[in-house]
């Protein structure tokens, strides 16, 4: 298993630098983050053996299932689901170092009131709705300046970064053009030298479209099924169960 997994890894590093190459940038200058939903804390920790350093989940209760046997294993965490501000008070329990999906500011405050009381600060990046899609997270593009002004005004929170799902398409210009918006947006908002904003970071492509992303400026790439395998539940039961409550 840790022989896949290894062989795995080895591809998705080889298709990072021969985008990269294509594009003109650095391997130093792309992240590889492990995106582990549904996969079991011991298929993990191989993953992490074999070298890699940055995990992602998209449930509070997923990262508290797998934090014990994790735990030792040198790693660092990051939240890359939708989060309900019922978990606020859980997720901060479990050394996440960033929340890469801040979509609006209610759930800002209420994560920034918190973590005042308990004395800490957070690491976030605002997540883009870039597809537009009902059935994806994140702010609207539009709102998305507005909201990071927003947000740069609480004091726990540290913006690092911007984040976003592409579409999913077999039609790579259309996926393309949702992480040049993204990276439109970054650009503007850098200019505005919001103070306490930081966002050199921006969050994007997945296993099919990593190479579009980092040619479109990508410092974190999110892969998930190419390294751990196909998962059985859809993507839209992390991605949209609160918009299927409503
Ligand atoms: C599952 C997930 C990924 C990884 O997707 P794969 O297609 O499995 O590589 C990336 N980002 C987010 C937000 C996810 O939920």
């Amino acid at each position: 298993m840790k022989d896949t997994i290894q062989h795995n890894i080895n591809i998705i590093n080889e298709r990072i630098e021969a985008a990269c190459l294509r594009s003109g940038r650095q391997r130093s200058e792309v992240q590889l983050l492990l995106a582990t939903k549904t996969v079991p804390a011991d298929r993990i920790k191989l993953a992490l053996e074999c070298g890699e350093l940055l995990i992602a989940e998209n449930k509070v209760q997923e990262i508290k299932e797998k934090y014990e046997v994790l735990k030792s294993t040198q790693h660092t965490k990051h939240f890359i689901g939708h989060l309900q501000s019922n978990k606020i008070k859980d997720i901060l329990k479990y050394d996440v170092a960033c929340i890469q999906s801040i979509d609006r500011f209610e759930l800002a405050e209420k994560l920034n009131q918190r973590l005042l009381f308990e004395g800490k600060t957070m690491d976030v990046f605002v997540q883009a709705n870039t597809s537009y899609e009902e059935s994806k997270f994140g702010a609207r593009p539009e709102d998305l300046i507005p909201l990071i002004e927003q947000i740069a005004g609480l004091e726990a929170l540290r913006i690092k970064g911007l984040m976003t799902i592409g579409l999913f398409s077999a039609e790579a210009e259309k996926v393309r053009k949702c992480f040049r918006l993204l990276k439109g947006l970054q650009e503007q908002a850098k200019a505005l030298n919001i103070p306490q904003v930081q966002l050199d970071e921006l969050s994007m492509g997945m296993s099919n479209d990593l190479e579009i992303a980092i040619e479109e400026g990508a410092t974190i790439i999110r892969v998930g099924t190419a390294i751990f395998g196909e998962r059985i539940y859809p993507d839209s039961y992390y991605w949209n169960e609160a918009k299927k409550i409503k």
